[in-house]
């Protein structure tokens, strides 16, 4: 397939049907109306492809909010926030405290902070998240839970409006609340040097169990060997989660149509066959694939030659795969970008911020595509705020992501041999 292989299926129809749907919280009618949406969308698939769909059901710790705000001295008004993902509620009446502004929040700062962290409420600042520096919100919040913090708040940076939403890490139940706060709230924190400010925080949260789906679509190959093309189904409440991740949805839902239609039209099955996973509960801590790679045994895991996780694929022009220290994997998008004749960037170490982490960590070799990594003046700086809506992803690029996913997947189905296992011993990849 070559640039235009795309031809009349268009990932823009499925991408805005999603984005009315709302940000589509696991847990919430929003996130069970797109798997009713999408689960129809894959049945017709199946039944116009011969493939098979299975709806394959997640139970999980659950968790809603209910509201979050801070109070904070000498102010008139609470602030509003966004509590984020599982943190627990405070107690009833909220939860009063001194805060400590770390800054960014890196590991230095946490260590300069260390005597007058415990006990008090940590504040940090939330920052673009697609490029290699990043400290990742979870590993702050850990930092925070371990130096002794009573809370953890997470405020946005650069001018960035409206609360900052996301998880707060893996594992087991979060240790202490964790609220986003909006800009507004920041600045009423801001004291001269030496005064903490004085504030009451409260987050009603509330846990209870949960149950969702993973939603699977194949197409069987003439081998037993599969290539897994996956994107989370579910986002934040806060918009639209359009970027993240409408945009990795929409472009597997027509990469995995493309795929299928070309294997029709050439009257031929695939060498490979080809499974679509719409996972869940990804913002939770990366929880429906990791449920499902943990349901695999070593035969089935043996199968998969590689995983290809679509996050966040529209909001840059720029595409990047980050392929997490598979170097042969490395030398095959390399290969597929260049006859698609599309740019493609790569990124070597394994990076726990989506999906194709729990492939990876298993020996599957695993790659996500993601737009704008390195580009924090892209739409991408928008992704988990109240400004991740429809309007920030460009058609064309959207199409340019679908289009290359559907080339790399083809290839993949269908080459003679694919061995992509070989991991890296550390050293830069040279191929
Ligand atoms: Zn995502």
């Amino acid at each position: 397939m070559t640039g235009s292989a795309l031809g009349d299926i268009d990932p823009w129809p499925d991408f805005q049907a999603l984005c009315r749907l709302g940000g589509r919280l696991c847990g919430t009618p929003s996130e069970e109306a797109a798997r009713t949406v999408l689960a129809d969308r894959l049945r017709q698939l199946a039944s116009r492809y011969g493939g098979r769909f299975r709806a394959i059901r997640q139970p999980y710790d659950g968790w809603r909010a209910q509201n979050g705000r801070l109070h904070v001295a000498g102010t008139p008004r609470p602030f509003e926030g966004y509590p984020l993902l599982r943190s627990p509620a405070t107690p009833a009446g909220g939860l009063p405290g001194e805060v400590v502004d770390l800054g960014r929040g890196d590991e230095t700062d946490f260590a300069r902070c260390a005597a007058a962290l415990r006990g008090r409420i940590a504040l940090v600042r939330h920052e673009f998240m697609f490029s290699p520096d990043h400290v990742h919100r979870a590993r702050k919040y850990a930092w925070a839970a371990a130096g002794g913090a009573a809370a953890f708040l997470i405020a946005p940076t650069g001018g960035m409006s409206g609360p900052i939403g996301g998880g707060v890490g893996f594992g087991d139940p979060p240790p202490i609340p964790a609220l986003g706060i909006d800009a507004d709230a920041a600045s009423a924190l801001g004291r001269p040097e030496g005064a903490r400010p004085r504030i009451r925080l409260v987050v009603e949260a509330e846990a209870e169990a949960m149950e969702t789906e993973m939603l699977c679509l194949e197409f069987a190959g003439e081998t037993d060997d599969w290539i897994v093309l996956s994107a989370h189904l579910d986002g934040h409440g806060l918009a639209e989660s359009a970027i993240d991740n409408a945009s990795g949805v929409a472009a597997a839902l027509v990469a995995a149509e493309t795929v299928a239609a070309q294997a029709a039209a050439m009257r031929d099955r695939l060498r490979r066959g080809l499974r679509l996973c719409l996972f869940s509960i990804e913002e939770w801590g990366l929880l429906g694939s990791e449920a499902y790679v943990a349901g695999l045994d070593a035969a089935e895991r043996r199968a998969v030659a590689l995983n290809v996780n679509l996050d966040s694929v529209a909001g840059s022009p720029d595409l990047t795969a980050l392929y997490s220290g598979f170097p042969p994997l490395a030398g095959f998008l390399r290969s597929a970008a260049a006859s698609y004749g599309a740019p493609l960037a790569l990124h070597e170490p394994l990076v726990r911020n989506s999906d194709h982490y729990n492939f990876a960590a298993a020996g599957i070799p695993a790659c996500r595509l993601l737009a704008g990594f390195g580009k924090p003046e892209s739409n991408m700086r928008y992704v988990l705020t109240p400004g991740d809506t429809a309007d920030k992803v460009d058609p064309g690029d959207l199409e340019r992501a679908a289009g290359l996913t559907a080339h790399i997947v083809y290839r993949a189905c269908t080459a003679d041999g694919l061995d992509l296992r070989a991991v890296s011993n550390g050293e830069a990849s040279c191929n």
